[in-house]
């Protein structure tokens, strides 16, 4: 299970997996787009981290929602608006609820999940961080549905995100900024699904 605490104990490594991944995530985006997507989720991280210590002091509904803004506000870019609209619709899911257990992290993905969809008005394929994460909440839930370990669901879970973002390589752009490009993209790996993979790969750490 995750508490508010270790939900910004998540957060706070996510924030140091990034610091030690700048130059790979910014030459991924340079790649196929405008080249700041590590700088845009390092703000963001950056001041989530300032403010550990605000947030933990709350319910998960309530530190959810309030991460959401703070990504909205600080992250800019695509994956601003589109991490905003995931946290707020996941905080919904998770109304007064003090801890998070295995079945509402995949409630909370889920909802990410579609927030995200919805809001980027995009689908599995089209070489987005949506890449990642859906084939993790499948994962997810083929693993709940066959009873495995938490243990045997958090491996399934993280290598389904890595293994989808890996098959952006060879995926035409059809939203983002890699759709400008001649060739789609073709032949990069979309800088949103991995570090969505990264996010899923610590968050299922923590959640072990
Ligand atoms: P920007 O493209 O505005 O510079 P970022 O560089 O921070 O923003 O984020 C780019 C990432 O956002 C892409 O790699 C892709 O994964 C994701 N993305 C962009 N547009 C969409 C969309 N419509 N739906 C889902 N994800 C998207
Ligand atoms: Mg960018
Ligand atoms: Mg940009």
């Amino acid at each position: 299970t995750l508490n508010s605490k270790d939900y910004m104990d998540y957060i706070v490594a996510v924030n140091q997996e990034l610091n030690e991944k700048e130059e790979y995530i910014t030459n991924l985006d340079l790649a196929t787009g405008d080249g700041d997507h590590w700088a845009n989720l390092h703000m963001g991280f950056t001041k989530l981290t300032e403010e550990k210590e605000r947030l933990e002091a709350m319910d998960l509904s309530s530190e959810l929602k309030e991460i959401g803004k703070i990504m909205m506000a600080v992250i800019g870019g695509s994956s601003g608006v589109l991490y905003g609209s995931a946290y707020l619709h996941a905080s919904k899911v998770m109304k007064d609820k003090e801890a998070i257990h295995k079945e509402e992290l995949f409630e909370i993905l889920n909802a990410m999940l579609n927030a995200i969809m919805e809001r980027g008005q995009a689908k599995p394929g089209f070489k987005t961080m949506i890449d990642s994460l859906y084939p993790a909440v499948e994962a997810y839930k083929a693993t709940l549905e066959e009873g495995a370990s938490v243990e045997e669901l958090c491996k399934r879970v993280a290598a389904a995100a890595e293994k989808g973002a890996e098959e952006t390589r060879n995926m035409e752009s059809i939203k983002g900024r890699a759709t400008y490009q001649s060739n789609k993209g073709m032949g990069h790996l979309d800088p949103g699904a991995v570090t969505m993979a990264l996010q899923i790969k610590v968050l299922m750490n923590k959640a072990l």
